[in-house]
């Protein structure tokens, strides 16, 4: 797991807790501000929109598949994501991989790509 990914789990989950938190206790005392905060009566919306924002950090970072630059691992031709492309190669029916590391795990094709 990425840095990236693990940190956008770590903020959502502290939002989503954040949120909760704000709906069973509407009163807290802010240490920052040296006063009493109560949002009773704004605790349900504000801590529904926190538990949103949380599921939605985590959404974009993490369960989002980010596939932007695809390979075909046969014909080693080049693919921008596309919903309508699926996962495979539209010339051959192989399963596209991730440009991403794509040379890191097949170093034999870029030891084929270096001949030519
Ligand atoms: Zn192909």
């Amino acid at each position: 797991m990425s840095f990236k990914k693990a940190s956008a789990i770590f903020t959502g989950v502290l939002v989503i807790f954040w949120g909760g938190m704000t709906i069973h206790h509407p009163k807290w005392y802010s240490f920052v501000y040296h006063r009493e905060f109560d949002l009773t009566g704004f605790n349900i919306p504000i801590g529904i929109a926190l538990i949103i924002s949380g599921v939605v950090i985590i959404w974009i970072d993490v369960i989002r598949p980010r596939k932007d630059n695809l390979i075909c691992p046969k014909c080693e031709e080049l693919y921008r994501w596309k919903k309508s492309l699926g996962d495979k190669c539209p010339k051959c029916g192989t399963i596209l991989e991730d440009l991403e590391g794509f040379y890191e795990r097949h170093p034999e094709l870029r030891y084929k790509r270096k001949i030519k």
